[in-house]
């Protein structure tokens, strides 16, 4: 997209600057006796050329500003997104939308078209991933993390609109935030930006810059933290994205409930990834300790550690949930 857009303006200044040229073509009429003396450098000053283009509120409007002092206004293609649905439960205050959607209250498989002829994907960043989608300390890590240099741009991997852009302490962890809604309903998020290059309601096509990358919120150096929901409930991005080489799984996207969990993961058989759906959590308690909750579960301290991504050292903080099946 961008490149069509980098083209349709190169096109747009070529036209105006051909219009332009031809205009004053009469100011250029100099009789033969002089056209030696004829400077070639003045008579190019007289051309009226687009000289800098200037970003207006609507990314998909430009203004031109031309050599002699005017300007015009040029309009963009936009992106041909199918808005249809796609505004159900639109929350632009809110890091996460589908609230009061229940994991249960969705169907047991779902199937979204990822691209078409008219509509593709780009990779949003290319690297190899330093964190999957998993619980981390005891934590679910709600998406996969790829180490990035500081200032790399991030691009919408599909067509969409920006439902969220916020920081500071209105998106702790996750820093400088971008979340984007696709028509298909799959919502991607963009975590510890450096800069947020888009504002809420803006369209985007596949492709355009949305951010770049940094290290804001809690992360321990610079990287993007994506994660892919679908209402509401993340699913692990690798399912959607091949990171190694930045392409797409598939087309079709399907989802099936069981996905909705951080212990399923790409690649699993259905009966794993339904096995780790099954999985049970303990909200840890005033006193508790890994062997005490152990032996309450019938389990070992070892098994737990393996779950829980811990070490038998672990200080437990109250409140915390531990996978214990
Ligand atoms: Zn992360």
């Amino acid at each position: 997209m961008k490149k069509t857009i980098l083209s349709l303006i190169v096109l747009v200044m070529a036209c105006l600057g051909t219009a332009f040229a031809q205009k004053p073509d009469s100011l250029l009429v100099v009789p033969p006796e002089l056209e030696e003396e004829h400077d070639e450098a003045d008579s190019t000053l007289m051309l009226v050329r687009p000289i800098d283009t200037v970003d207006t509120d609507d990314r998909y409007v430009k203004i031109i500003l031309f050599n002699d002092h005017t300007w015009d206004y040029i309009e963009l293609e936009r992106p041909d997104i199918d808005t249809t649905g796609l505004f159900e439960d639109w929350d632009i205050e809110s890091i996460h939308a589908y609230r009061d959607v229940k994991i249960s209250d969705l169907p047991a498989s779902v199937d979204l078209l990822l691209v078409d002829s008219a509509h593709h994907f780009v990779a949003p960043i290319i690297g190899r991933r330093s964190s999957t989608f998993k619980y981390r300390k005891g934590r679910p890590h709600n998406g996969i993390d790829i180490p990035l240099r500081v200032g790399d741009t991030i691009r919408s991997p599909f067509d969409g609109v920006v439902r969220y852009v916020g920081g500071g302490k209105a998106t702790g962890g996750y820093g400088n935030l971008v979340v984007i809604r696709h028509p298909n309903g799959l919502e991607t998020y963009y975590g510890h930006l450096s800069e947020r290059l888009v504002v809420e309601n803006d369209l985007v096509a596949a492709g355009d810059p949305i951010g770049l990358g940094g290290s804001t919120g809690r992360s321990t150096g610079p990287h993007l933290h994506f994660e892919t929901r679908y209402m509401g409930k993340p699913f692990d991005p690798e399912r959607v994205i091949n990171f190694d080489n930045g392409t797409l799984r598939d087309t079709l996207l399907t989802i099936k409930n069981h996905y909705f969990n951080v212990g399923s993961h790409y690649g699993m058989t259905d009966k794993q990834s339904k096995g780790a759906t099954a999985a049970q959590y303990y909200k840890v308690k005033k006193g508790d300790t890994l062997g005490k909750i152990a032996k309450q579960h019938h389990t070992t301290v070892n098994a737990l550690c393996k779950l829980n991504g811990i070490t038998p050292k672990k200080v437990l903080r109250i409140g915390q949930r531990l996978r214990v099946r």
